[in-house]
C-alpha cells in the first residue's frame, strides 16, 4: 500500500466514524441515486419522495400496502456542505395545471433526507416499539461515477486510451476537429498555456458530441468536462489527452508534464475528494440507464452502456471500499439497476426492457469480474406520462401509448404543439434479449417527448417504482 492510501483510509475512516456513532442513535440509510445526464434522476427522486410523504399506490412496497408506515417526514439534511435536493421546486414545475413542465435535471451533487416511522412486522419486534429509519437520498450525476477508474490511472495511461477509443466506431466521425489539433501538439515541446486551453475546449466539444441523441455514448470520462458541478471554468479542467504511449515520461517544462500536473490535480482535487466524501459512504445505489436512447441509437451505444455500467460495477467491486467496511461494516450491499421511461413503451415490452438491461448488466458484471453487492433490475417509469391505446390501422391492431407530446416534437410530417394528444406506435422489443444487443433496432424505435401528466391525484402514476423502493428499502423496514 503506497503512503497516499494510508492517508486517503486515514481521511475515510475520519468520514466512517462520523457516520458510524450517529447511526447507533438513529439508523439511517444512504441511497445514492446515479445515471448520466437526463437519465431520469431528478424524476425519479421526486415521484419517489412524493409517493413516500404521500401515500403513492405501491403495491409491492410491502412496508406500505400492509399499513405498517405510519409516518414519512421530511428532515433538515443532515450534511451542511451539501445542496439541499430543491423537492418542492420541482414538485411545483410538474404541477402547474397546462403550464407543468419537466424540473431541470441534476447538475451537481445533492440530499434530502426523509425521516420514516414504521410498525416492525414480528410480534417481538414489535413490543419493543415502533421503528424509525433516516432515508438520506444522494443525488449526484452518473457522469462523476465514471471517474472513478481514474484514480488508479496515470495520465500516459488515459491520453493513450482515450484517443485510441477516439479513432474508431461512431466516436471517430466526432472527434475531427480535436484530432485536427491534436496532431500539431507536441507532448515534449515547452508548456503552452493557449494550446493546453484549446486542446481542452475541442475535447470538450468532442465529448459533448459523443453524448448527444444520436450517438448517446456513455463511457466518457472525466465526467467534470461534460458536467462540472462547481468547477465551471476551474483551470483544473483545462486539460487534454496527448497522442502518447501509455508509458510515456514528460520532461520537466513540457506542454505534456503540464497536463500531467493538471490531470493529476483534477483526480487528487476532485475525483478522491467525491469518492471519500460522498461515494464510499454510501449504502445502496440505483443506477438509472436510458436504455431506451441506446437501443435506439444503434450497436456502439449499446456496447459503450455495456462500458461504462462494467466501469461502474468495478467501482462497487467489494474490496474497493474494503477499508470503510472492515472499519465500520459500511458498505453499498445492494444496487438497482433500473432502466427509466419505460411508459415510452406498451407494456407488453416492460418484461422485456427488464430482460434486456438484465443482459447488459450480466455481461457488464462478467467484464468486471463483480462481486459483491446484491444486484437486480428493473424497468420503470418514475412519472408515467402516457397511458396504453390500441389503434387499428388498414386492418392491423396496433399496441400504442398515448399522451401529450411536447411542442415542436414531430413524427414523419406531423409536428406537435404541446396541447394535442396522440396515440403513437412506438415499436416492439424483440422477445430474444440478445436480440435486441445488435444493433437491429437502431432507428426503429419511434420516441417522442411527451409532456408530463396533468396531475390529477395526490400522486404521479408510475411503473413499478414500488418494486424499486421495496429493493432499495423495504428489508430495513422489517
Ligand atoms: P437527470 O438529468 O438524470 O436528472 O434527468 P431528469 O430526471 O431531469 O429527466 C430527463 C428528462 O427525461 C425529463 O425532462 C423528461 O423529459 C424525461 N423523463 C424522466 N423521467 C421520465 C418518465 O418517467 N417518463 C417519461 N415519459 N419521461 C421521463
Amino acid at each position: 500500500m503506497k503512503f497516499s492510501d494510508l492517508i486517503d483510509g486515514g481521511r475515510l475512516a475520519a468520514g466512517g466514524l462520523k457516520d458510524f456513532a450517529v447511526g447507533l442513535a438513529h439508523p439511517s440509510l444512504r441511497l445514492g441515486v446515479t445515471g448520466l445526464s437526463r437519465a431520469g434522476k431528478t424524476v425519479f427522486i421526486t415521484s419517489l419522495i412524493q409517493a413516500l410523504l404521500k401515500g403513492g399506490r405501491f403495491p409491492a412496497f410491502e412496508a406500505y400496502a400492509g399499513g405498517r408506515i405510519s409516518r414519512v417526514y421530511l428532515e433538515p439534511q443532515p450534511d451542511d456542505g451539501l445542496p439541499r435536493f430543491p423537492y418542492e421546486d420541482h414538485l411545483e414545475a410538474l404541477s402547474q395545471g397546462e403550464t407543468r413542465h419537466w424540473p431541470e435535471g441534476t447538475r451537481q451533487i445533492s440530499q434530502l433526507r426523509l425521516t420514516i416511522e414504521y410498525e416492525p412486522r414480528g410480534l417481538v419486534a414489535r413490543t419493543v416499539g415502533s421503528g424509525k429509519l433516516h432515508l438520506d437520498i444522494v443525488d449526484y450525476p452518473g457522469e462523476w461515477l465514471l471517474d472513478l477508474p481514474l484514480m488508479g490511472m496515470s495520465y500516459a495511461r488515459w491520453s493513450a486510451l482515450t484517443i485510441a477509443a477516439s479513432r474508431s466506431g461512431p466516436r471517430l466521425s466526432r472527434a475531427g476537429d480535436w484530432h485536427a489539433h491534436l496532431a500539431t501538439l507536441d507532448a515534449m515541446a515547452s508548456a503552452d498555456e493557449t494550446k493546453a486551453i484549446r486542446a481542452a475546449q475541442l475535447f470538450t466539444a468532442y465529448l459533448a458530441s459523443c453524448r448527444d441523441d444520436d450517438a448517446s455514448l456513455s463511457a466518457l470520462p472525466p465526467g467534470r468536462f461534460l458536467m462540472p458541478g462547481d468547477f465551471a471554468g476551474s483551470p483544473l479542467l483545462a486539460f487534454a489527452p496527448l497522442d502518447v504511449n501509455e508509458d510515456a515520461v514528460f520532461s520537466s517544462g513540457s506542454l505534456g508534464a503540464l497536463m500531467e500536473r493538471r490531470y493529476d490535480s483534477y483526480v487528487a482535487r476532485i475525483v478522491k475528494p467525491f469518492f471519500f466524501g460522498h461515494f464510499a459512504r454510501l449504502d445502496r445505489q440505483i443506477v438509472l440507464v436510458d436504455a431506451l436512447s441506446a437501443l435506439n441509437a444503434g450497436a456502439a451505444a449499446v456496447s459503450d452502456l455495456q462500458t461504462a455500467l462494467a466501469g461502474i460495477l468495478a467501482c462497487f467491486r467489494q474490496g474497493s471500499n474494503s477499508i470503510v467496511s472492515s472499519l465500520f461494516g459500511r458498505r453499498i450491499d445492494r444496487i438497482l439497476f433500473a432502466a427509466t421511461k419505460a411508459d415510452l413503451l406498451h407494456q407488453t415490452s416492460h418484461d422485456r426492457l427488464e430482460n434486456i438491461l438484465r443482459l447488459i448488466v450480466n455481461d457488464a458484471a462478467n467484464r468486471a469480474e463483480y462481486s459483491g453487492a446484491v444486484i437486480d433490475v428493473v424497468a420503470l417509469a418514475a412519472i408515467r406520462a402516457t397511458r396504453e391505446a390500441r389503434v387499428t390501422q388498414k386492418g392491423e391492431t396496433l399496441d400504442c401509448i398515448a399522451g401529450t407530446p411536447e411542442k415542436g416534437e414531430a413524427i414523419g410530417n406531423q409536428v406537435f404543439d404541446g396541447n394535442t394528444e396522440a396515440a403513437i406506435f412506438p415499436g416492439d422489443l424483440p422477445e430474444n434479449p440478445r436480440a435486441a444487443l445488435d444493433g437491429s433496432l437502431e432507428g426503429h424505435l419511434k420516441f417522442v417527448r411527451f409532456r408530463p401528466p396533468l396531475k390529477r391525484l395526490e400522486t404521479f402514476p408510475h411503473i413499478r417504482m414500488d418494486r424499486a423502493a421495496e429493493f432499495l428499502i423495504g428489508d430495513r423496514l422489517a
